[in-house]
């Protein structure tokens, strides 16, 4: 499979724009200057390579930045995340083992949630991460696994790495059953 990825014309394509992504990182107009160069005068195939970061070392700390009043989805243009998931059709038998683990069942509040205000009930799609029991001061991660797409966003995305996406039971997950 990998080779004939590697043979088709999508490889061609997508490897002649792999350097603009981290072109961005001295700006906008830098960047698209940048790949503009890359793509017409390199075609993809510049002597050098710029360095990518991984994406979970670049979170910040909660501190230094404001909280983001995000506004309220209307139901016609925007939606809430539950009711996006209910459309997907995902399901996963009940019966079965969380496919989402944790390696260390403390980080997610002793970290993640001190730190940077538990990120993975923000980044994932599916609201399968909450905080409960803010409330009464006893704040713990609630991982409500049936609802996940298999995005894979919290095993890439966690600043920690503390999560470990696995493979659940073959046929769970998003049907998307009207596309
Ligand atoms: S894989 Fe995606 S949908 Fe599933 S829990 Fe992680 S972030 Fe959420």
């Amino acid at each position: 499979m990998a080779i004939r990825s590697r043979q088709s014309w999508l490889w061609e394509r997508v490897a002649r724009c792999a350097q603009h992504s981290p072109g961005v990182q001295v700006g906008l107009w830098g960047g698209l200057a940048y790949g503009a160069i890359d793509t017409f005068i390199f075609r993809g195939k510049a002597p050098w390579t710029l360095a990518h970061h991984d994406d979970h070392t670049q979170l910040g700390d909660k501190l230094a930045y404001p909280k983001i009043a995000y506004p309220k989805p209307d139901g016609k243009l925007t939606f809430d995340r539950l009711s996006s998931v209910f459309l997907s059709a995902t399901n996963h038998e009940e019966n079965q083992q969380c496919h989402l683990r944790l390696k260390d069942e403390s980080v997610p509040i002793s970290i993640n949630y001190a730190r940077y205000g538990a990120p993975e009930t923000r980044y994932c799609p599916a609201g399968v991460y909450e905080i409960l029991g803010e409330e009464e001061g006893q704040p713990r991660l609630q991982i409500n696994g049936q609802n996940c797409l298999h995005c894979k966003t919290c095993d890439i995305k966690d600043p920690t790495q503390n999560i470990v996406w696995t493979v659940p039971e073959g046929g769970g997950g998003p049907n998307y059953p009207n596309m």
